[in-house]
């Protein structure tokens, strides 16, 4: 028995002018897997989780969060499918808390202000704690649990992007898009950082994760799809991606550009 794919995306298309950025991609995601999505710089990673998360539309093709069709849905209507992500620049507010800054991500996902009004004082400040509680446990989860009340702005910069990650998790979402989490981090950092995701995957969630390293991925990948000018050219397991030709030559091939 196969299960229905929690992400299921079909012909995604998307042009910049004359640049075609994504050219009819297809993935297809189940549920509780890593899904990794790598490709030379400039070849579609970001365009196609902007898609995923409705932040920039895709001009043709199907997307399917959990069997619904999203295709130029609002952001925060496909956040409330389920669906979170970070960005490939921090988004933090560097003149709050730590955790401040997770409350704020929490509270974008519990009901307006205006119901809040006609609500009880006793009911708003249940919601508070909630919030907070909430935003404590996404804290937790990557590690910063203890640095709850520091200034996001003394943070380094691997710590700002596990905040970013737990800014995300404080929607509670069943879909975490990472948009290269692990761009300027060291060895260790990276590890740290694996080792959350995968605690992640152990918590049921199913977390697609672009990176143009593709041997950082290898190791917690279940799948990896490989982009190239905005065209799926290879998808399947880590070892199996990792020797394909057509992967060689379009790293290769754009480092010689490049170079
Ligand atoms: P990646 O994340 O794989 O590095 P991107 O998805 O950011 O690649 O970009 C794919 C292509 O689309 C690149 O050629 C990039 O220059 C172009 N592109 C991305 N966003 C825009 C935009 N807002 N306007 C014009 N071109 C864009
Ligand atoms: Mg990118």
């Amino acid at each position: 028995m196969t299960l229905a794919p929690i992400i299921a995306a079909r012909g995604v298309t998307r042009r910049f002018g004359g640049l075609v950025a994504l050219d009819g991609v297809d993935l297809d995601v189940p549920a509780g897997i890593v899904q990794a999505i790598i490709g030379p710089n400039g070849s579609g990673k970001t365009t196609l989780l902007n898609a995923l998360s409705g932040a920039s539309h895709a001009d043709a093709g199907s997307i399917r969060i959990g069997g619904q069709e999203i295709f130029r849905l609002k952001p925060h209507r496909i956040a409330r499918l389920g669906l979170a992500r970070t960005f490939q620049n921090i988004r933090i507010f560097t003149n709050l808390s730590v955790l401040e800054n997770v409350k704020v991500a929490a509270a974008c996902h519990t009901p307006a202000p205006l119901f809040n009004i006609m609500a009880s004082n006793a009911r708003h400040r249940q919601n508070e704690a909630d919030i907070e509680t909430t935003a404590r446990e996404a804290l937790e989860i990557v590690g910063l649990g203890h640095r709850a009340d520091d200034r996001a702005t003394q943070f380094p910069y691997a710590q700002q992007r596990l905040l970013e990650i737990a800014r995300a998790l404080a929607a509670k979402p069943a879909v975490l898009l990472l948009d290269e989490p692990a761009a300027g981090m060291n060895m260790t950092e990276s590890m740290t950082l694996l080792d959350t995701i995968a605690r992640l995957k152990g918590k049921g969630l199913t977390i697609v994760l672009v990176e143009h390293n593709v041997r950082l991925v290898m190791g917690i990948s279940d799948r990896v799809a490989v982009l190239d000018f905005g065209k799926k050219i290879a998808e399947g397991a880590p070892a199996e991606v990792q020797r394909n030709p057509k992967v060689i030559e379009a790293y290769l091939g754009r480092r010689h550009r490049h170079a």
